[in-house]
């Protein structure tokens, strides 16, 4: 059982003008395919050719097999992506979910500016996600391939990739314009609603 690259859930122009078809095309049918074609190169003939991703992204930690842990994780957390980009995004979030953001932010504007700040100062290649920790939300920062899927009880809601190569084409070096249009037109709530109730290795 290979690890599947799986087609973007929409169109490849549907999140355009704020993400155009160019870098989905990049993003999405380079850097991610690429991704999921060293995992599989990596453990063809291996115990973990039969595992999960996410099996996988953790057993490549627990070994320190970086090579295998990046490709991996970086595998997993494009899936992750691009559903927390929606053509229909931004809005805001309902139910619990609304409960979670004010609670740990206070509005939904502070979130926004809580987000922005800490994805424009993720200073690494890297991930900001929105996860859930206990019974609260909060932002966390990660490096290069790095993903909560190994950090103990942190599970993963949303997230944006502020990996150069996801707004580079569209916004040059202006990541917080990228940043912006996220939060304002792609971000996907329902996604991350459907995550509070989900295990962790059934995300994506
Ligand atoms: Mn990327």
């Amino acid at each position: 059982m290979a690890v599947t690259f799986p087609d973007l859930p929409y169109a490849q122009d549907a999140l355009a003008p704020a993400i155009s078809a160019e870098t989905l095309s990049y993003h999405h049918g380079k850097h991610h395919k690429a991704y999921v074609t060293k995992t599989n190169d990596a453990i063809k003939g291996t115990d973990l050719e039969n595992k999960s991703l996410v099996e996988i992204v953790r057993a490549a930690k627990a070994k320190g097999d970086q090579g295998l842990f990046n490709n991996s994780a970086q595998s997993w957390n494009h899936t992750f992506l691009w559903n927390s980009y929606s053509p229909n995004g931004g809005g805001e979030p309902t139910g619990k979910l609304k409960e979670l953001v004010d609670s740990a932010f206070g509005s939904l504007d502070d979130f926004k500016s809580k987000f922005k700040e800490k994805a424009t100062g993720n200073f690494a290649s890297g991930w900001t996600w929105l996860c859930l920790s206990g019974n609260s939300v909060e932002i966390l920062n990660t490096d290069d391939a790095d993903t909560p899927l190994v950090h103990d009880g942190k599970k993963a809601l949303l997230t944006l990739d502020v990996w150069e190569h996801a707004y580079y084409l569209d916004k040059q070096n202006d990541r917080g314009a990228y940043v912006d249009d996220f939060l304002n037109k792609l971000i996907n709530w329902d996604f991350a609603a459907q995550n509070l109730d989900k295990d962790e290795e059934n995300l994506v």
